[in-house]
C-alpha cells in the first residue's frame, strides 16, 4: 500500500517537488523528495540495524507529527504491520492491545515510553536526536541505500492492526490488510481534481484512528500538502488556516461545532478555505446548516465509516451532494451494501430503516483473536454488520440514524440519541450536548441531556426540556437534564456515554411526566 501511495505520487502527479507535510506550530516543512528520502532512510536502518521483518508488528504510542507518516511508510514498505494505539491510553490498556498484536518493537515519544513493557526489540523514542540523525539522510546512508532488500508483500498480507475504540464495548484489533488500504486510496482517486496548485490539507484527526491513519497515505496518493497538528486548538487551527493558506480540513465533529459557534473565527482570514470534511461520529443537519451560513463559501460534506471499513463507506462527492442535509453521501464503489431488519436478517427496501451490512474490498481480515466477535459481527457471506441503524433513500444517500446498541427503549419505542442531540445542539444557547438512557421502573428507559451552555447563557433544566418537547414526539422527550463544562469525547469525535454514566450519582425516581 505504502508503494502503490508512493508510485500514484511519483508517476501522477503535475507537482512531484511540492511540499509534502508542514508542522503547524513549528513551521517545519518538508518537500516530497525530502520526504521520500526520510522514508528511505528510516526503512534502511530499520531493516539492516534493527532486523525488523516481513511480518513483525509494531505498535506506536505517538500524538501526531511529521515523523509519523514517515514511520508508516518505512514500516510498510518492510512489510511489518503497524499498529497504532492513543497516546493517551493507560498502561492496562496498552497491555491489553499488545496482548491482541503481539509486537516486537514499539514507537513512542519520551512522554508515553513509561507505558510499554519490553518487546523484543525494544522501544524507539521518535522524539529523540538519535531519530532525527537517522531520518536525515547522512553520506553514509546513501552509500547503504544500495543495501536496501526489496520486500514484496501480497495484497491479503496484513498491513496494519488498529484498535476500534471501544466506545460501545471492549476493544478489538481490527486487522487490515494491504489490499484494504489500496482499495481505499483507489476510491479517492478519481476525485484528483484539476487543480493549479496542490490542495493543502490540515488534519485535526489524529494518525492513531482509522481516518488519519488512511489519509495519510491517501494524502501522498493526491500529492496533497498536509498540515499537521499534535492536538485540536480552534485558536491554533484557525492561525494554521489563515497562515497556511489551508484549503482543506479533515476533522471531526467536534471541531465544525466549535466553528459554526464560536466568534473566534471572525478574528482570522479563512479564505482559502475550500472544503471541511467532516466524520468519525453524527454531526447534525442543523449545525450543518449555521455552519454553511456562517461559510457559504465553503463546501462541508460528511464522511461515514467503520474502523472494520478501512475509514471510509461513504461520502459526499460534490458540493450539491453536500447539501443532501443529514446525509453523509453515497456508498463508495469499494463496498456493496445492504440494509437488514436487524432481527430477521431481511433485505429492506429504499426508505426503510434497519442495519447497514457492507461487504467488499475495504472490508476488515477480522478481528485479531477473538473468534466470538468474528462471527456475531462478520455473516458466512462476508458481509460486516456494522451495528449502525440507517436508511438509503431512492438516490442512493445514506443517511445514519445511530448506533444499534445506543438507542435509548422508552417503553416499547426507540429514541436515537443523535437526534436529541442535534436538536439540542442547534439551540442558540447550548454550546454542546449529549444524551443517554437513564433507568426508569415504569418506561424501562428514559433520555437523560447533558448540556454545555454557551457562555452568558441562562437557559436551565426547563428551557432544554420544553425546547425539546415542542419539537419531538411525546416518547422522545428529554425527562432529566444535568448541566457540565464538557462532554467527554473519544478523539474522533464520539460521545463517550460509559463516562456520562459515572457522572450519574444520584438516582433517578420512576417517571411521571
Ligand atoms: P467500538 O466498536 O469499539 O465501539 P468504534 O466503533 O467507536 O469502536 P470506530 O470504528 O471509530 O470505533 O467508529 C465507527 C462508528 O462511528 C460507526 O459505526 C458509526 O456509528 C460512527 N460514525 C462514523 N462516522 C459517522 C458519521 N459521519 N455519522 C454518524 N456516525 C458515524
Amino acid at each position: 500500500a505504502a508503494e502503490y501511495a508512493l508510485s500514484l505520487h511519483a508517476n501522477h502527479s503535475p507537482w512531484p517537488d511540492s511540499l509534502a507535510i508542514i508542522n503547524s506550530s513549528t513551521s517545519q516543512k518538508l518537500s516530497y523528495s525530502d520526504f521520500i528520502e526520510r522514508i528511505e532512510s528510516l526503512t534502511l536502518y530499520l531493516q539492516n540495524v534493527t532486523q525488523l521483518r516481513k511480518n513483525d508488528t509494531a505498535f506506536i504510542l505517538c500524538p501526531n507529527s511529521i515523523k509519523v507518516p514517515i514511520l508508516y511508510f518505512s514500516l510498510l514498505s518492510l512489510g511489518v504491520v503497524i499498529s497504532p494505539a492513543n497516546p493517551i491510553s493507560t498502561e492496562s490498556e496498552i497491555s491489553h492491545q499488545i496482548s491482541l498484536s503481539n509486537p516486537v518493537i514499539a514507537f513512542a515519544i519520551s512522554k508515553t515510553c513509561h507505558k510499554l513493557p519490553k518487546l523484543k526489540h525494544g522501544t524507539i523514542l521518535i522524539d529523540s536526536p538519535e531519530f532525527d540523525s537517522i531520518i536525515t539522510m547522512s553520506p553514509a546512508a546513501t552509500t547503504a541505500r544500495q543495501d536496501l532488500e526489496k520486500v514484496t508483500v501480497s495484497q491479503s498480507d496484513l498491513a496494519a492492526i488498529m484498535y476500534s475504540s471501544g466506545t460501545t464495548g471492549k476493544v478489538k484489533g481490527v486487522m487490515l490488510t494491504h489490499r484494504n488500504l489500496m482499495a481505499v486510496i483507489a476510491g479517492y482517486y478519481p476525485f484528483k481534481q484539476e487543480r493549479k496548485s496542490p490542495t493543502v490539507m490540515l488534519y485535526t484527526v489524529p494518525y492513531f484512528h482509522v481516518f488519519g491513519f488512511f489519509y495519510s497515505f491517501k494524502s501522498v496518493a493526491l500529492s496533497e500538502t498536509v498540515v499537521v497538528m499534535e492536538r485540536f486548538d480552534l485558536k491554533k487551527m484557525l492561525r494554521a488556516v489563515e497562515k497556511f493558506r489551508v484549503t482543506h480540513l479533515a476533522v471531526a465533529p467536534p471541531v465544525v461545532v466549535a466553528m459554526a459557534k464560536s466568534d473566534l473565527t471572525d478574528g482570522y482570514d479563512l479564505r482559502s478555505l475550500e472544503t471541511v470534511g467532516c466524520g468519525g461520529a453524527p454531526l447534525g443537519k442543523d449545525v450543518m446548516k449555521v455552519f454553511t451560513d456562517r461559510f457559504p463559501t465553503v463546501d462541508l460534506w460528511q464522511g461515514y465509516g467503520l474502523t472494520e471499513s478501512t475509514g471510509v463507506l461513504s461520502r459526499s462527492n460534490s458540493p450539491e451532494e453536500s447539501r443532501r442535509w443529514g446525509s453523509v453521501g453515497r456508498l463508495t464503489a469499494c463496498c456493496e451494501a445492504k440494509i437488514v431488519d436487524a432481527d430477521t436478517g431481511d433485505a429492506l427496501p429504499p426508505g426503510k430503516q434497519g442495519e447497514l451490512w457492507v461487504r467488499g474490498s475495504t472490508i476488515m481480515k477480522g478481528y485479531v483473536g477473538d473468534p466470538e466477535a468474528n462471527s456475531t459481527t462478520m455473516d458466512p457471506d462476508g458481509w460486516l454488520r456494522t451495528g449502525d441503524l440507517c436508511y438509503i433513500d431512492g438516490e442512493g444517500f445514506l443517511f445514519v440514524v445511530d448506533r444499534l446498541k445506543e438507542l435509548i427503549k422508552y417503553k416499547g419505542y426507540q429514541v436515537a440519541p443523535a437526534e436529541l442531540e442535534q436538536l439540542l445542539q442547534s439551540h442558540p444557547e447550548i454550546a454542546d450536548a449529549a444524551v443517554i438512557p437513564y433507568p426508569d421502573e415504569e418506561a424501562g428507559q428514559v433520555p437523560m441531556a447533558f448540556v454545555v451552555k454557551q457562555p452568558q447563557s441562562r437557559i436551565n433544566e426547563r428551557g432544554v426540556m420544553d425546547f425539546v418537547a415542542k419539537q419531538v414526539a411525546p416518547y422522545k422527550k428529554v425527562r432529566r437534564v444535568e448541566f457540565v463544562s464538557a462532554i467527554p469525547k473519544s478523539p474522533a469525535g464520539k460521545i463517550l456515554r460509559k463516562e456520562l454514566r459515572k457522572m450519574v450519582l444520584v438516582p433517578f425516581p420512576s417517571s411521571k411526566m
